[in-house]
């Protein structure tokens, strides 16, 4: 069984304060909802949001770490220093991350590896640029971005890994994949990890879709079994639209 998650990146919004009052609020309305729901707040508001979260079934993570455990790294965040943040995953390969900051497969495999060495667990995130998109060269990208960043990668790693599916024509547009094409990528993930893995590794994968997720089409996602859960950014900037993003996951998930 694959587990179903609802994950939400906050990027670079939101002060101490404003996370408090959000992270208040969904604390309270998840409760009721039998949903894994983890919450990636700016580092400044990570340990606060830690603490008041505690005993809810609400988790954080670091939206972005450094390889390294110390050392003359200046302006970067080790896997140590998130871990007794509270962090308990990470995002890896985000692509705000590889195009306005340049990180490649390579080094988005450091990070995955350091990250789950210290015991965190990653949602690494792949997609195609929509020039490849035209092109083509989905599949091609997408390939590439997991056949490097997992190559040699030792099965008990895995495991520790949530692929998340991140059109990058669709992140913050307002413009969502299609939920047919989205699962069609899906599939082919799976059957990457297969190759590179053992047959079923890929079955046993959570892939979260992420890319324009809103109440309003979410539904559509939710309801294809390829689709394990989601990965939203502006959507889950507002506690009531977050909310009901998670209702129709438990809905559509049965859970
Ligand atoms: C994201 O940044 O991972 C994302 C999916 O953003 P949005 O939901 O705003 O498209």
């Amino acid at each position: 069984m694959r587990d179903i998650i609802l994950a939400g990146n906050w990027k670079m919004h939101k002060t101490i304060e404003e996370s408090k009052e959000i992270a208040l609020c969904l604390k309270e309305k998840f409760t009721e909802l039998p949903l894994n729901v983890i919450l990636f707040p700016p580092f400044t508001a990570l340990y606060s949001i830690s603490e008041l979260l505690k005993g809810s079934n609400i988790s954080v993570g670091g939206q972005n770490v450094y390889f390294e455990e110390k050392g003359a790294f200046t302006g970067e965040i080790s896997p140590v220093m998130l871990k007794e943040a509270g962090a308990k995953y990470v995002i890896a390969g985000h692509s705000e991350r590889r195009n306005i900051f340049n990180e490649t497969d390579e080094l988005i495999k450091k990070k995955i590896c350091s990250a789950v060495e210290n015991g965190m667990d990653v949602i690494f995130c792949v997609g195609e640029k929509l020039e490849e998109r035209e092109a083509g060269r989905t599949e091609e990208v997408i390939s590439k971005e997991i056949r490097i960043a997992l190559d040699g990668i030792p099965r008990e790693v895995l495991d520790h890994i949530i692929i998340a599916y991140e059109p990058v024509w669709a992140i913050g547009t307002g413009v969502a994949a299609s939920p047919d094409e989205a699962a069609a990528i899906h599939k082919f993930i799976r059957s990457i990890l297969d190759d590179m893995f053992v047959r079923g590794a890929g079955a046993n994968m959570s892939i979260l879709y992420g890319g324009s997720i809103k109440p309003e089409n979410f539904i559509e996602f939710a309801i294809l079994d390829e689709i394990d859960g989601g990965l939203v950014g502006g959507a889950s900037l507002k506690c009531e639209d977050f909310y009901d993003i998670g209702k129709i996951l438990v809905e559509c998930k049965k859970l």
